[in-house]
């Protein structure tokens, strides 16, 4: 009779080897997985091309996506029903030096889109060069306080208040008459006495304005409605 026992033997000794290199494939396969994401993170690879620049805080992307910058305000430029603001074609010009057919990476803050379904980020160039931080250093946006984004809210105002100081950009000539402004310090918005929307201010939360440096100064931007 034939000896099988040698099979008997040798299987699971196949299968034991078998399975020790599937274990360390396993194991190394994982790893490099692991690592390869951590390269692709700390890579951040997602960066994309800026196709338009509508004006000092908003551009389009690449994809399509039109993307307005958090923590920060540039004068408006013209449009079809509406004459443009003072400096805002300068800051325009300014951003679309920054950016334009730049590759962008973008970081989010606690709301990913405004109310007009824009992303809402903070833009940052592949050298690292932080874009809303340089509009407002060069005096080209203000800083906006809109919670809950307020990651970047102490730097954006201390960079507004060098500009200031400077007289870089639109401080350079800030026309500043029309006071004392009535500010809100809950929403950080500041209005000529007569508005409505100012006049609901609770009182704990009132603050009066001497003028409109002051207010941007102490962090506050003008209301929309009353356009102080
Ligand atoms: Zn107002």
């Amino acid at each position: 009779m034939r000896d099988w026992s040698f099979v008997l033997f040798r299987i699971p000794k196949l299968k034991e080897t078998t399975m020790k290199t599937m274990i360390r494939r396993t194991i190394l396969v994982t790893l490099l997985l692991a690592l390869s994401g951590l390269y692709g993170a700390t890579r951040a690879t997602s960066f994309y091309r800026v196709r338009w620049v509508d004006d000092g805080d908003t551009v389009v992307l690449a994809d399509g996506r039109r993307v307005r910058y958090t923590g920060i305000n540039a004068p408006e430029v013209a449009h079809e029903d509406r004459p443009a603001q003072r400096f805002g074609p300068e800051a325009r010009d300014f951003n679309r030096k920054l950016v334009y057919k730049k590759k962008v990476r973008l970081e989010f803050d606690q709301e990913k889109y405004d109310q007009y379904g824009r992303v809402l980020a903070y833009l940052f160039l592949q050298d690292g060069t932080f874009v809303n931080a340089e509009l407002v250093k060069g005096g080209y946006a203000c800083y906006v306080f809109r919670r809950p984004n307020t990651r970047y809210d102490s730097l954006l105002l201390r960079l507004q208040r060098e500009a200031m100081a400077k007289r870089a950009g639109m401080w350079a000539r800030f026309p500043d008459q029309g006071g004392p402004f009535l500010g809100n310090g809950h929403s950080r918005r500041f209005h000529r006495m007569a508005c409505p929307f100012g006049k609901g201010t609770s009182p704990k939360h009132r603050m009066i304005f001497k003028t409109k440096y002051e207010a941007f100064w102490a962090g506050y931007s003008p209301c929309k409605q009353c356009n102080p």
